[in-house]
């Protein structure tokens, strides 16, 4: 095979990191990268509840791929991916296609909406910066409409959130923060403003250390958010929801729904015939699709097992961005004529959950619990190490967090 085409689909963190890994690893004469992308700009997807809630402005949120990718050594076509081609070795893009010798799938995640009546229509989700954005001037264009109604529309001024993982408490947080501010703007009581977190386990952050899930709740009530927890959220109407609890059902009046509890794989790799669990791939342990050695999967596509529970890895920026430097990795070895590749080991290093500012619960260090302003100056860190690791010191300081101690 001559200079081989290696296509990358996706720049978020997984299909970022595999590029910039490969611009360094390989020599300009060895293979021929491309990087396919919906936008000239990569952002920080677990950045976009702080966008989605208006409390960070999306600019910060993003980066022009042109800022870390060297684009005389990597060929960026700004496309969408409609759909792939595996035996035929081709990508269909909405203008044009492409072929390739090896591909990367890294084009992450949608919201698994569970059949919810009325959600895809009527409620939004924290998807992207459009998505993100849309959020944030909706909640602040039905706060500027509350007083300019004959009737007093509490629908306008209701929040509700559905979820209590992790996406529905970090975005809980930001608005705790963010709905003071539009009171004020607008004129409006705080206690008239209702932010419900609608919850069908039992607990919110199930799964997580109940320690940290008590202080998350304790701090965020102190915030006026309100906990509905096993509750299902049945339908979503123009402006209102109904929610069931122990088979009483129950209408709130909300113009303002975010669905935030549950992803699965973008339906690209579904429709492409390979098999999915949730949309996602099972993939082997070098990160191959079954069946397709010239196909890697990385980040919210892929579906690795835990071992020592037999449960997947939950999707997290963390393991797209491990999985994309054992991707790279494998892709040099196969462009330099080997075949002997690394198996995906992910080092989990612990998870923080941000509570608005100044404030977070996490587990870090091997089960080191983390409450309050310590977690959070952990957040920071974690965010300005990946900004590190994408873009060296020029983006951190472009781009990171220094405002350790509050927002
Ligand atoms: C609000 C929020 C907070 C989060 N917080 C955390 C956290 O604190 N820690 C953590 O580890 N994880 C967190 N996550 C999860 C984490 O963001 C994801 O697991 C991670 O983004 C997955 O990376 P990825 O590379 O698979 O895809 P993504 O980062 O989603 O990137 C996919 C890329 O593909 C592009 N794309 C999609 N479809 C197409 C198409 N058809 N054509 C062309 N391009 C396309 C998109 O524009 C995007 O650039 C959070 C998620 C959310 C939503």
């Amino acid at each position: 095979m001559n200079r081989p085409k290696i296509v990358i689909l996706g720049a978020g963190y997984g299909g970022m990191i595999t590029t910039v890994k490969l611009q360094k690893m390989l020599g300009r004469n060895e293979a021929d990268i491309t990087l396919v992308n919906k936008h000239n700009y990569h952002y920080q997807t677990t950045w976009l509840h702080e966008n989605a809630a208006g409390t960070l402005h999306h600019d910060h949120t993003r980066i022009k791929i042109s800022d870390v990718v060297d684009l005389n050594r990597v060929e960026l076509v700004q496309d969408t991916v409609v759909s792939l081609q595996p035996d035929e070795k081709k990508v269909t893009l909405e203008n044009g296609e492409l072929t390739y010798d090896y591909l990367v799938v890294g084009l992450g995640f949608e919201a698994a909406t569970f059949g919810i009546q009325g959600l895809l229509e009527n409620a939004f989700t924290i998807n992207n910066i459009n998505s993100a954005r849309l959020i944030r001037d909706h909640i602040e264009y039905n706060f500027a409409r509350y007083n300019n109604e004959k009737e007093d529309r509490q629908d306008l001024l209701n929040i509700v959130i559905g979820g209590a993982g992790f996406t529905g408490i970090e975005f809980a947080g930001e608005l705790g923060n963010r709905v003071p501010e539009l009171c004020k703007e607008y004129d409006i009581p705080r206690e008239k403003v209702r932010i419900i977190t609608v919850e069908a386990s039992p607990t919110a952050l199930p799964g997580f250390d109940e320690e940290l899930v008590e202080y998350a709740m304790n701090y965020l009530e102190s915030q006026g958010v309100e906990f509905k927890l096993g509750t299902m959220l049945k339908q979503v109407n123009e402006n209102s929801i109904i929610v069931e609890k122990d088979e009483q059902q129950e209408e709130i009046p909300s113009s303002n729904v975010i669905w935030a509890a549950g992803v699965r794989g973008n339906s690209i790799v579904e429709e492409t015939g390979f098999e999915t669990a949730r949309g996602r791939v099972k993939v082997s342990e070098d990160l191959r699709a079954p069946g397709h050695d010239d196909i890697f999967i990385v980040g919210d596509c892929a579906l690795i097992m835990d071992k020592e529970n037999d449960r997947p890895y939950p999707p997290t920026a963390q393991i797209a961005i491990q999985e994309a430097e054992v991707t790279a990795h494998n892709l040099k070895t196969l462009v330099h004529g080997g075949s002997k590749l690394e198996a995906f080991e992910p080092e989990l290093q612990g998870t923080v959950a941000s509570l608005g500012e100044g404030q977070a619960i996490g587990v870090v260090f091997g089960g080191k619990k983390l409450f309050g302003w310590k977690a959070s100056v952990m957040k920071k860190i974690i965010d300005n190490r990946y900004l590190l690791k994408l873009g060296g010191v020029g983006l951190l300081l472009k781009k990171g967090k220094f405002n350790i101690f509050t927002k």
